[in-house]
């Protein structure tokens, strides 16, 4: 077991002007009582304490407080702090929530005072979507959090750790692809090619694609008779509702994705790459249908988290024309019903085939076609140096030499 540490980056989004003027308030007071907790050369938790419970702050920021000043005493001898130190929050200040119909999805509460907070909207870093679904299901743990402001823009860092297993050293040849395609009959299918070539024991979701259709459908309806009666409320709380029920499918669904993969020796799960189908405009509805209608980021976080946790590498692949090739002969086919794929190449054996089962199979080939981009690091261990990203501002010298000593928990 390998312990992972990321730093989570997550922008505020356009706080208004009363969430504005709360943040100012109590980064203001957080620094007063750090630069008079550190001017009394406060060296224990005890000394730091008596200095800084006299602040307007919530538990969070005054236990973190607590911890720090200590630590800057102790390893830092110069007599000054410098102004930009972030607000520091204990692990257990900070809630995280997912409201996946809204078009901002993450929402964070920031303590504030002793009893008040605030739940604010937070863009976080798309690439750490993993880590953000991993949190979200309590398969992540929380540490402390940091809050700053950097040209206008209010940011909050939080540290978050994983247990994960150790994967095998098999070289890329050496792996066996598994294609994942998420698709529309089918919530997410799985096919692998056996060591003949042939495609096997292919596994698709089709009833839970089912439900996931039928509760969205509900909750377009319903919310929208709800909110025409001016029942904003009950609407709110339905559709969150509703929303869990499809959060439970996608976990058991991304759960059984990885298990099978652990069924395979040597296994690599294949996804298709989520920023080719962005940047691409020529797609078509099919695409931006699969890719708005189904959670398709949220399904790939989940399988991403999962299967590192797991030991299991994922790479990406161009997902181009992945539903319209035939796996067997490549040739460009059809498909004249949903679930089925016709090739349109007379000297094919195929004919049709399970439409996302094909797709499955040409996600899976790319792997190691020179189609995959490499561009993903599984299993990336960066709790030193990540979360520069979205530079937090320096915490002064003294932070930096305490990096070293340190190691996760300075910073
Ligand atoms: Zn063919």
């Amino acid at each position: 077991m390998t312990e992972l540490t990321k730093t989570l980056e997550l922008k505020l989004v356009k706080p208004n002007a009363h969430k504005r003027r709360k943040l100012r308030e109590t980064r203001e007071a957080y620094q007063q009582a750090l630069h008079d907790a550190f001017d009394a050369q406060c060296t224990t938790q005890t000394e730091a304490n008596n200095v800084v419970v006299n602040y307007d702050l919530s538990g969070y920021a005054k236990n973190a407080l607590k911890k720090y000043v200590p630590q800057l005493t102790t390893t830092y001898n110069a007599g000054e702090l410098h102004d930009d130190h972030p607000v520091r929050f204990t692990n257990e200040g900070l809630r995280l929530d997912h409201k996946p119909k809204n078009a901002i999805e993450w929402y964070v509460k920031i303590p504030h005072h002793e009893d008040y907070h605030l739940w604010m909207p937070a863009q976080p870093n798309p690439e750490q979507r993993d880590w953000l679904e991993a949190l979200n299901a309590g398969d992540a743990t929380m540490g402390e959090s940091r809050l700053f402001e950097r040209d206008g823009t209010w940011y909050l860092h939080v540290t978050v750790t994983r247990d994960v297993e150790d994967g095998s050293e098999a070289s890329a040849e050496e792996r066996t692809p598994i294609g994942v395609d998420i698709g529309e009959a089918s919530l997410v299918t799985v096919c692998h090619r056996d060591r003949h070539g042939s495609p096997t024991a292919p596994e698709l979701w089709t009833d839970e694609g089912k439900t996931v259709r039928r509760l969205r459908k509900t909750y377009f309806t319903a919310t929208r008779r709800l909110q025409t009666r001016g029942s904003e409320r009950i609407a709110e709380s339905f559709g969150d509702d509703l929303w869990d029920q499809i959060d439970d499918v996608f976990h058991r669904v991304t759960r059984k994705v990885v298990e099978y993969a652990e069924s395979v020796e040597n296994p690599v799960l294949v996804l298709e790459d989520l920023t080719y189908i962005r940047e691409s405009m020529d797609y078509g509805e099919y695409m931006n249908r699969r890719l708005h209608g189904w959670g398709f980021a949220k399904l790939h976080a989940q399988i991403r988290y999962k299967a590192v946790e797991k030991g299991i590498p994922v790479e990406t692949v161009n997902p181009r024309n992945t539903s319209k090739d035939c796996h067997a002969c490549g040739e460009v086919g059809y498909r004249p019903r949903q679930a089925t794929f016709k090739c349109t190449n007379d000297a094919c054996w195929m004919g049709e085939y399970q439409a996302d089962v094909n797709g499955a199979v040409n996600i899976a080939d790319r792997y190691l076609s020179g189609e995959s981009r490499f561009r993903e690091h599984e299993n990336d261990d960066d709790s030193a140096e990540d979360g520069g990203r979205l530079t937090a501002p320096q915490d002064s010298q003294a932070d930096a030499t305490k990096q070293e000593t340190l190691g996760t928990y300075a910073s």
